[in-house]
């Protein structure tokens, strides 16, 4: 994939740790200027400046994609700061604390969930598919996840707001195909990023539990998700729209 991102500017959000860190390194090794969005401003400003001593181009603002004026900000903020936007992964998302099933939610922590994992990726394409058009199209990647597409018990809010980023995803790719906007989705099983970490200090048996229902015999890396996600926003990928790409050793498989 040489060169294909030389010179495009992207926004990644949730881009200070995980999955979005590992996008944000590879997107600037590809040649693209990367804004940072992220709440957790430390973890931001460190990848940013991480990008800028290896020679490349990176920014970072503080923006929670579960607020309007925030990423209508960051968008904004983008174009004044790199001149355009043509790619964006939409990655910010958060783990639910865990509820025992579908009637043990209280309203605030179903419209939490709700609020950044799907009204989230709602919101950032609704301020970055104009900047696109302006300039005669774009990429966009959308964070789904393997609770895109099948049940996990005790995850519903998780799994509903996953559920609705694919739908999302594949009307916006119809709703722009023609006119010169790709949007695709990745679906990933369990990664080894810092999200996991509280539930495995709560749960440890989990982590061992994972790795057993992985068919490959591990879990995933962040860069391994991040290289589908990159790979979706390049021009290698021209002919691929609407689509919910799974990076999951096989989990879906089964
Ligand atoms: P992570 O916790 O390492 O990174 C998530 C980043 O998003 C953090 O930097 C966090 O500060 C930021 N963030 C959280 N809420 C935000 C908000 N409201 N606005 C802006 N930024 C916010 O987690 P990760 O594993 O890299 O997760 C990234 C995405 O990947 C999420 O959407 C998650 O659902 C998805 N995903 C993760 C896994 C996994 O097993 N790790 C599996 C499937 C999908």
């Amino acid at each position: 994939m040489p060169n294909t991102l030389t010179g495009k500017v992207a926004i990644v959000t949730g881009g200070g740790s995980g999955i979005g860190k590992s996008a944000v390194i590879l997107l600037a090794r590809e040649g693209a200027r990367v804004m940072i969005a992220d709440i957790d401003e430390q973890a931001g400003q460190k990848t940013a400046e991480t990008i800028r001593s290896q020679g490349g181009e990176s920014s970072f603002l503080r923006a929670d994609v579960s607020r309007e004026s925030d990423v209508k900000a960051m968008v904004a903020h983008t174009v004044e700061t790199f001149g355009k936007l043509d790619c964006a992964f939409n990655n910010a998302g958060i783990l639910e604390d865990g509820s025992p099933d579908v009637t043990g939610y209280s309203l605030e922590l179903w419209n939490r969930v709700i609020g950044i994992n799907l009204t989230g990726v709602w919101l950032c394409m609704k301020y970055e598919i104009p900047e696109m058009l302006k300039q005669g199209g774009g990429a966009i990647v959308n964070n789904a996840s393997v609770a895109s597409l099948v049940g996990l018990p005790g995850a519903t809010a998780l799994v509903a707001s996953k559920h609705g980023v694919v739908g999302l995803t594949k009307n916006a790719a119809l709703e722009y195909a023609n006119r010169g906007i790709r949007i695709n989705a990745v679906c990933a099983s369990f990664i080894k990023t810092p999200i996991l970490e509280p539930y495995f200090a709560a749960h440890p048996e989990e982590e061992a539990e994972m790795v057993r229902k992985e068919p490959i015999g591990r879990m995933g890396a962040p860069e391994e998700v991040a290289e589908a996600a990159v790979w979706l926003l390049s021009d290698a990928a021209s002919f691929v729209t609407g689509h919910s790409l799974v990076v999951d050793g096989g989990y879906t498989a089964m």
